[in-house]
């Protein structure tokens, strides 16, 4: 049996190229030829698995799942053009009228809406509770409406862990499906399947499409909801159109071939950061990988050992904050997570800016936190454009 890193780069081909081409070619076809009446009537019952329209199929997207089917042991993957189509998609599967999503007060911002107000008009209730209180995600459990508990495995920007062996095992004596976005840390380190997760949702665009390459989303489905994989493929790839895009597949291939050697090095550069950034009196530090973190424990044993690359720090006030993002010489101000270049943003004034106050709170969104994805620079580099940052920040 070839180890995962050796898959992700030996991972045959559906049919092997006429020219022998190494790298999987971007098939830009949109619609297929077919030899005669019955095999095309196949293609389009979902008879065979042979192309015939790249809304819903495509030989490079094809390869691209296929190969994270073979990393992850799913029973299906199904990708799509970015992180949020694929988590729409899913509850579009899953959740209905009259149905309740169980999940966390901490959320990325834009699931956070997608439940509260779009699939809200569409009579989706979402209930949210906190899942580090099991006895409350236990009640919230209670009743037939509830269509799964959806969680995060690190939350952004609150750095919240979630125990999902603990959190699966409630919910399987329920039978509610548990569907965890994973982005945080690269699927290939840990297997969620194994862990009680039935549905793994990626935004491919963060660690796997490499430096920022591509928007792009998975959903890696484990086999265990009942008809979940006829409905992704044989209906809601046709009705949403949000798959993904050949191009995009093939850079995302790239970035997963290559996936292994940048986050070994991009999340030991964030251990070095949240380490040296720990020692200094002047700030507040979280990341998961230090050993004080209440979650360290919970996040070496679930995910693999490693601890993801994104980490925050606490200064006195809302202003320090403005004037460290307008210090930074290096360090970019930008969103997105596990770029090459190590990002800062202030989460209060931006992705959480269009919420209101009090919903900030009720999501324990600071307004004093500043959040950092650290890249693959020299770590000595970023800790030294963060320090003069910080003084900055601290002068007036
Ligand atoms: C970025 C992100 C998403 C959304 O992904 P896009 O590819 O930007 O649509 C969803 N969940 C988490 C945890 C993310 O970090």
């Amino acid at each position: 049996m070839m180890k995962k890193q050796t898959k992700a780069i030996h991972f045959d081909y559906q049919q092997r190229d006429p020219y022998g081409a190494l790298s999987m070619p971007v098939y830009n076809a949109l619609a297929y030829e077919f030899d005669n009446a019955d095999v095309m009537a196949d293609s389009f019952c979902g008879r065979n698995d042979l192309p015939d329209y790249s809304r819903v199929t495509n030989p490079t997207v094809i390869y691209f799942e296929r190969k994270v089917r073979e990393l992850t042991g799913a029973r299906d993957v199904i990708a799509f053009n970015s992180g949020m189509a694929a988590i729409c998609a899913t509850l579009m599967g899953i959740a209905g009228a009259g149905r309740r999503i169980v999940t966390s007060t901490h959320l990325f911002g834009n699931t956070y809406l997608l439940m509260a107000k779009t699939l809200g008009r569409f009579g989706v209730k979402t209930e949210f509770v906190d899942l580090l209180d099991l006895e409350a995600v236990e009640r919230a459990l209670e009743g037939d409406d509830v269509c799964c508990l959806f969680l995060e495995i690190i939350t952004n920007p609150q750095m919240e862990v979630a125990d999902i062996p603990a959190l699966a095992a409630i919910a399987r004596r329920r039978g509610v499906p548990v569907v965890a976005d994973t982005t945080m840390i690269p699927f290939p380190e840990f297997n969620a399947g194994a862990l009680g997760v039935d549905i793994e949702i990626v935004s491919s665009t963060k660690y796997i499409s490499g430096g920022g390459a591509a928007l792009g989303g998975l959903v890696i489905d484990y086999g265990t909801v009942d008809g979940f994989d006829t409905l992704m493929r044989r209906e809601l790839l046709l009705n949403l159109g949000s798959y993904m895009t050949p191009q995009v597949a093939y850079m995302m291939n790239l970035g997963l071939e290559n996936l292994n050697a940048r986050y070994r090095l991009q999340s030991a550069n964030a251990m070095a950061v949240a380490t040296r950034l720990a020692a200094d009196p002047r700030i507040k530090v979280c990341y998961p990988g230090l050993p004080d973190n209440p979650f360290h424990a919970i996040c070496r044993d679930s995910f693999g050992g490693s601890f993801s690359a994104m980490l925050t720090f606490e200064l006195p006030t809302e202003e320090a904050c403005y004037r460290f993002i307008n210090a930074l010489k290096m360090v970019k101000r930008a969103t997105n997570l596990f770029d090459n270049r190590t990002l800062a943003i202030h989460p209060a004034s931006t992705i959480f800016g269009p919420l209101t106050a009090d919903e900030r709170r009720a999501m324990d969104v600071s307004d004093r936190l500043i959040r950092l994805s650290v890249g693959l620079e020299d770590p000595d580099d970023v800790v030294a454009d963060l320090d003069q940052a910080i003084t900055a920040a601290l002068a007036n």
